[in-house]
């Protein structure tokens, strides 16, 4: 009798829900709490008015938290009125969410240790449920808090794509620059799921507020924009310039190691990771072969130190010293010759509003960088995701600034 009024305590229950039996199963290592409702009356989870009890569901099982290390589970014939209006309908329990296969304060733990652990599998298995369990507990938790978000004003927003693993699947990202959070995301990243993407994430009050948008030189992504976002401006940010101008580096690199390799010169052999990394977080090694490289003056050198130089042109104040800067570096570059750098250099031409946009805006881009690599962060501990909603769910979930909880039972 004791552990049945215990029981009762610990799960808040009040009349008329009381506990009938605890069973406890010492092989399984499960405890059993069944639950009555003790009363002949009950009401419409539409509408609120009381009705007879009609008949009864057949049993269900939450999970609960586990008691002494026992895995609890909470068992309860549920009673169903029969509203006028709304039919035949199954009574409110204080203790769950409704069509949830666990308790609320199970899905409160549930998703603090995720939060905290940032791991699925890890929480999947100190939980003891099934990895499908857990997202079934995300995925609520997302809904529940995407339902919960408020029309405030977006000045800023990024849209970005991000493979979901190996290979060629892609999604899109769109993400409000201020407030430091994931939007929503789409499957794919052509010009159909990212305006798609716009419409599911911003209300039309919110387009129509919105001052620029962030993102890479991606065609589909321009269209999109265009299109949904005509009064919005376009900007290309450093993030994505600096991975052109890298990628421009690394081309002349591997042109000038080919070429020296023919007369036999291992200069440039394995030297990708040197002209990518920042010379700040190099080792004392990789910074001496690193300098005694740079004392030759090859190609490769130039083009690194033209893709460094560029950084100065985001510091631009105004306008018109970006100009002035951009012509004198195009000029530097022209008159050494340094080929997949002019490359690079016409693409930005051809783009050149979304780029003096980035000095118009002022955009912080430590926004687009940070989500860049909490995403990937995300990938590299879900092991890659399959299924494009495992991973929308994942990114929303950790990324989305969301209010995930359950609301306290009663
Ligand atoms: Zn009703």
């Amino acid at each position: 009798m004791k552990d049945k009024e215990l029981f009762k305590q610990i799960l808040g229950l009040s009349h008329p829900w009381e506990v009938s039996k605890v069973d406890l199963d010492i092989a399984n290592e499960e405890v059993e709490i069944e639950i009555i409702y003790k009363s002949k009356k009950g009401f419409c989870p539409e509408c609120e008015v009381e009705y007879d009890i009609y008949d009864h569901r057949e049993k269900r099982r939450w999970r609960h938290l586990d008691t002494c290390q026992m895995k609890t589970y909470i068992v309860c014939k549920v009673p169903r009125i029969k509203c006028k209006e709304h039919g035949v309908k199954t009574i409110k329990v204080p203790w769950a969410e409704k069509s949830s296969r666990t308790t609320l304060l199970f899905e409160r733990f549930a998703i603090e240790l995720l939060l905290a652990s940032k791991n699925q599998s890890k929480t999947a298995q100190f939980l003891r449920i099934s990895f499908d369990m857990l997202h079934h507990i995300m995925s609520k938790a997302v809904e529940r808090g995407l339902s919960r978000r408020t029309e405030e004003d977006i000045k800023y927003i990024g849209i970005d794509e991000k493979s979901m693993k190996r290979g060629h699947t892609y999604v899109s990202v769109l993400s409000d620059s201020e407030r430091r959070r994931v939007i929503d995301v789409s499957e794919g990243r052509t010009t159909s799921s990212a305006s798609s993407l716009i419409n599911k994430g911003l209300t039309e009050k919110q387009k129509e507020g919105l001052k620029a948008v962030s993102m890479d030189m991606w065609k589909a992504f321009i269209k999109a924009v265009q299109k949904e976002l005509p009064n919005a401006s376009i900007v290309h940010d450093k993030f994505h310039i600096m991975k052109y101008l890298n990628d421009g580096v690394d081309k002349t690199r591997r042109e000038e190691a080919r070429k020296l390799q023919k007369s036999n010169d291992k200069t440039l052999v394995k030297s990708k990771y040197l002209f990518l990394k920042n010379p700040e977080n190099m080792t004392d090694k990789q910074l001496s072969r690193f300098r005694k490289i740079q004392e030759l003056n090859l190609i490769t050198s130039q083009a690194w130190a033209a893709k460094e130089n560029f950084k100065e042109f985001f510091r631009s104040e105004t306008i018109n010293d970006a100009k002035f800067f951009f012509a004198e570096w195009y000029q530097d570059i022209k008159e050494r010759s340094l080929n997949k750098m002019i490359k690079v250099a016409k693409m930005l031409i051809a783009h050149s509003d979304g780029l003096l946009n980035y000095i118009r805006y002022q955009i912080d881009n430590s926004v687009a960088e940070w989500l860049n690599g909490k995403i990937q962060e995300i990938k590299t501990v879900g092991r890659g995701f399959r299924k494009f909603e495992n991973f929308r769910i994942a990114i929303l979930f950790f990324l989305g600034k969301l209010d995930l909880f359950p609301q306290e039972s009663q």
